[in-house]
């Protein structure tokens, strides 16, 4: 049976302890939610305002050139690439994933259009993260497509020979469950079926190999696991393969081949960066930047793979921390136990509560979220995420003692904590 004592050796004997220390994380707060917005790194604040009081203040329209701000698209997609299986070049850090996503999907329309014409549905998934299949919705009603969704295990079935596209969601935000990449491209292949991935929360949560698995298209979130700050650029990557196959449709000057040619016709940068539109919002770049360079300290250590290996550890402590000493309130855990097929957050279920459980460990100081089931297939659920950057085993062993006592005392039941707000 695990206790504190326990905890406490393993954050002891944890290599990647020292990056903690890179993070500004408040005082009394244990911080489970880096699967939504990640933690301040500590060079972020004065990088920002040297960007700001030097960068701009003094050099003006110079920085364009002399602080490199033209290059920082590609500047970040390179940090990326390393974290996702991609190589230099090949990944661009811009505007939201949303945006992306409608790009790089617009793109892989168009390929089977001109490959396929027979091939009209898009296939995702119905517990997909909603912006993304509102992105698709609408791109099927202006191209004639439409979208089937379905359950994780119909994925194979539901390949037939009328599948255009196969847009999946890599790790689910709702559960934390992750597909195999390798796997279900291979399949989607064999069907002649492209593959989007949104890799929200894969990207700096678990390793990803986009080329070695063949992926087409793929875009993610930079504010999340990468530490990026509240609306950081997004990223994009489309397989070399197919960079230079199509426009994408929000086909901008930052994408043209010579932008400061400023001719009047459209003429596609070669590769990603005709991915990119307009300008870039060059102070979230500069804190996107502090972000993944806390990746380049984590390289030293054992990289992604270690990462991993500490964030599995913490997962699998959560499980049982909450099994051992929580049973008996009701809890369900939807995320899935087999390590290959579980992203870095833990998710449980209660059939009421779960709100207002949340909201009274907030209180307290333990930060997770919650996502609104529908009421019939999918559950209630408390979301947890663990980012081995800065989260350690006491944290973990702390945070299951609060669940504790929110559910033995009964507290979260207290009007203050079922009171809705907008962002949840
Ligand atoms: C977080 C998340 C997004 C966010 O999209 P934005 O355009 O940044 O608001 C999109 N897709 C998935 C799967 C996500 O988890």
């Amino acid at each position: 049976m695990k206790t504190l004592e326990t905890c406490q050796t393993l954050d002891a004997q944890d290599p990647l302890r020292p990056l903690r220390d890179l993070f500004s994380l408040p005082e009394g707060v244990i911080y489970l939610d880096g699967n939504s917005l990640g933690v301040l790194p500590k060079t972020a604040a004065a990088r920002v305002a040297e960007v700001v009081t030097e960068e701009w203040g003094q050099g003006l329209i110079r920085s364009w050139n002399s602080a490199g701000w033209f290059d920082m698209p590609q500047r970040m997609g390179d940090k990326i690439a390393t974290l996702i299986g991609a190589d230099a070049g090949e990944v661009v850090a811009t505007d939201s994933t949303s945006i992306n996503l409608f790009k790089v999907l617009s793109a892989a329309l168009s390929m089977v259009q001109q490959d396929a014409p027979q091939r009209k549905i898009i296939v995702s998934e119905r517990s997909n993260f909603p912006t993304d299949l509102y992105i698709a919705q609408a791109l099927c009603a202006e191209r004639g497509f439409k979208l089937q969704l379905v359950e994780p295990e119909e994925i194979a079935a539901s390949l037939t020979d009328e599948v255009a596209v196969l847009m999946l969601t890599h790790v689910n935000y709702r559960t934390g469950a992750m597909h195999d990449m390798a796997a279900i491209t291979q399949l989607a292949h064999a069907a002649g079926t492209l593959t989007v991935w949104d890799l929200a929360h894969s990207a700096g949560a678990v390793p990803v190999a986009l080329k070695a698995d063949g992926a087409d298209f793929a875009v993610g979130c930079s504010y999340k696991y990468l530490n990026g700050g509240p609306g950081a650029p997004a990223f994009v990557w489309v397989n070399p393969i197919h960079a230079e196959r199509f426009w994408q449709p929000l086909a901008g000057w930052w994408g043209h081949a010579a932008p400061f040619a400023f001719t009047p016709d459209y003429q596609p940068a070669p590769g990603i960066n005709r991915y990119l539109c307009g300008t870039q919002p060059i102070l979230s770049m500069a804190a996107l930047e502090c972000g993944l360079d806390t990746f380049a300290a984590a390289q030293a250590l054992g990289g992604m793979a270690a990462l991993r290996q500490k964030s599995l550890a913490l997962t699998d402590l959560f499980m049982e921390l909450v099994e051992q000493r929580c049973a008996g309130y009701g809890l369900g855990l939807v995320t899935p136990r087999e390590h290959s097929q579980r992203g870095s957050q833990v998710c449980l279920t209660r059939q009421s509560g779960a709100f207002a459980i949340v909201q009274a460990l907030i209180a307290r100081g333990v930060i997770g979220d919650f996502r609104a089931g529908d009421g019939q297939v999918h559950p209630d659920i408390l979301r947890f995420g663990f980012t081995p950057l800065y989260i350690g085993f006491e944290d973990v062993w702390n945070a299951v003692e609060h669940l504790k006592q929110v559910l033995e005392s009964g507290e979260w039941q207290a009007p203050e904590f079922n009171q809705k707000h907008t962002v949840t």
